[in-house]
């Protein structure tokens, strides 16, 4: 269960963590002589908890590290990734000497710093442990008390509370997302998770529209009923929609996820270790942009923001999909199949074509695509390519730094889209061993006719071993990202959607 986020002044019995700037902060500061004498002993490390007194009144204090110069733009976000990790660790030690009530602090006061630590410590709480028998011994009323009064309270010194609940509702939201990775495919179908969007939507104050098997059909969707052909189970579209009155745009920006709720590779069947074993998460870019949207409605960010989401699992059943077939996308393109464990493309492609109708401001894609950009950039960034301009592009980088779910951008020039030609229909779904989330990409613009990006999640959405407070399996990444890129267009002045994109990248650091 997340640690509650507490306004009022810490009891007296609270533990405390300190931060201090450096070294000559915490000299400065009237700490217990004693103390003193513990960080003395350790030498006053940089970048470490150091525990100062022990339970009942626990103290750790904490000297962060000098800002990092190297690696560019990296650099000048680093420190803040690095009070995201301390909070991390701050939350095992709080969970390791059961502490129950912790108040933190900054010296000086640094309030984004503070919130980068709230974050880490947030995310960390994070267990997947509904299937557990403890765990089903509370779910089941035996104690159901127990699970709260486990639950860690935090109060933060001189934070704003504004901030502070816009930040435990977008960790919900990360959280959600996560979930909804975690779920098994027995559990979450594609109708299944529709229906969660719908329960979110309900929820937190957006509009869902679910879209059957019949209207998909109706609406000519040939990518998804294509890979649907395999499965048993009927595949979903569903429409996200999060209107305020008081938006900043009048064309919307349009997120679309990959729903892929299980991906066997269907015929062109995936080997189990390391491949199909995780598939459980081919629909991460969905929970991303569901949860995104659970976020910026929570939050009441002043944004027009539509969600797509093409769900189905890719099975070798009955009548499946088969390589060498010829389908066709609901915008008239054929493709010819040459590998049916290439159907994320297939799917997103009737999502982007919809996604014309709105003339989107942006449309942003999230999709575990493929295991080449895992091959070129592992779980540490997400490839970005498209259509956007330089100015957009360059404020989704700036977001995903700011957050830390980093980016870097891939070319998609015309030459690529040579790689995806064939001679039997107007194009073919895989492009050869060389460049494969470029080539991924080429397919996917074929559908759009608006500025567009194209992230590939597929290495940070889940990992397969612990990483600090991005924790094991599904991560909810993007979610922190698209809140963050949305945040900072909510905050730009009323103006059209042209003029807005090319702001100067001045704006960017202010969050
Ligand atoms: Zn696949």
């Amino acid at each position: 269960m997340i640690p509650e986020l507490k306004f009022s002044k810490a009891p007296a019995s609270a533990a405390i963590a300190k931060v201090y700037a450096d070294l000559a902060s915490l000299k400065s500061s009237s700490l217990p002589a004693d103390w003193l004498k513990v960080m003395e002993h350790h030498g006053y490390p940089e970048g470490e908890w150091i525990q100062v007194a022990l339970a009942p009144g626990a103290a750790w204090l904490y000297i962060a590290r000098p800002p990092a110069t190297r690696y560019g733009v990296d650099g000048e976000y680093r420190a803040l990734e690095e009070f995201r990790k301390a909070g991390h660790r701050l939350e095992r030690l709080c969970k390791g000497h059961k502490i129950k009530t912790l108040q933190t602090e900054f010296h000086p006061s640094q309030g984004k710093g503070h919130e980068a630590l709230l974050e880490g410590l947030l995310l960390s709480s994070y267990r997947f442990d509904r299937y557990l028998k403890s765990s089903n011994k509370v779910a089941a009323g035996k104690a159901s008390s127990e699970k709260e009064s486990k639950r860690l309270s935090v109060h933060p010194v001189n934070l704003g509370k504004e901030a502070l609940l816009e930040l435990a509702e977008l960790c919900r939201a990360v959280i959600k997302a996560r979930d909804l990775v975690n779920e098994p495919q027995s559990v979450l179908g594609a109708v299944e998770l529709a229906q969660a969007f719908k329960a979110m939507g309900k929820e937190s104050g957006f509009k869902v529209t679910v879209w059957n098997q019949s209207r998909i059909q109706q609406e000519g969707m040939g990518g998804i009923l294509a890979v649907n052909r395999g499965s048993v189970r009927p595949p979903t579209f569903t429409i996200m929609e999060y209107k305020p009155a008081n938006a900043v745009n009048k064309q919307p920006i349009v997120l679309v996820g990959k729903g892929v709720v299980y991906d066997t590779g269907g015929l062109s069947l995936k080997p189990t270790p390391g491949s199909m074993d995780s598939m459980k998460c081919d629909m991460a870019g969905a929970a991303a942009v569901g949860a995104t949207m659970q976020a910026i409605a929570k939050n009441s960010l002043p944004v027009y923001v539509i969600a797509l989401v093409p769900a189905t699992d890719n099975r070798p059943g009955g009548d499946a999909y088969a390589p060498g077939d010829i389908i066709r996308i609901s915008d008239g393109t054929t493709v010819e199949v040459l590998n049916t464990d290439a159907e994320g493309r297939l799917i997103l492609a009737d999502a982007l074509h919809y996604a014309k109708r709105y003339k989107p401001e942006l449309v942003v894609d999230l999709a575990t695509l493929t295991g080449s950009a895992v091959m070129a950039l592992s779980s540490h960034a997400t490839p970005c390519m498209g259509t956007a301009d330089r100015n957009q592009m360059q404020a989704m980088v700036e977001a995903g730094f700011r957050c830390y779910e980093r980016l870097v951008p891939l070319p998609i020039w015309e030459e690529y889209g040579d790689m995806i030609k064939t001679s039997v229909a107007d194009l073919k779904n895989i492009g050869g061993r060389e460049a494969g989330a470029i080539t991924a990409a080429k397919f996917l613009e074929h559908f759009t006719d608006y500025p567009w990006l194209h992230l590939d999640i597929a290495g940070p959405a889940f990992l397969d071993a612990e990483s600090t407070y991005r924790g094991k399996h599904g991560t909810g990444h993007g979610v922190r990202l698209l809140y963050s890129y949305l945040r900072h267009r909510s905050m730009l002045p009323k103006v059209p959607a042209q003029a807005a994109t090319s702001r100067t990248s001045s704006k960017f650091n202010k969050k």
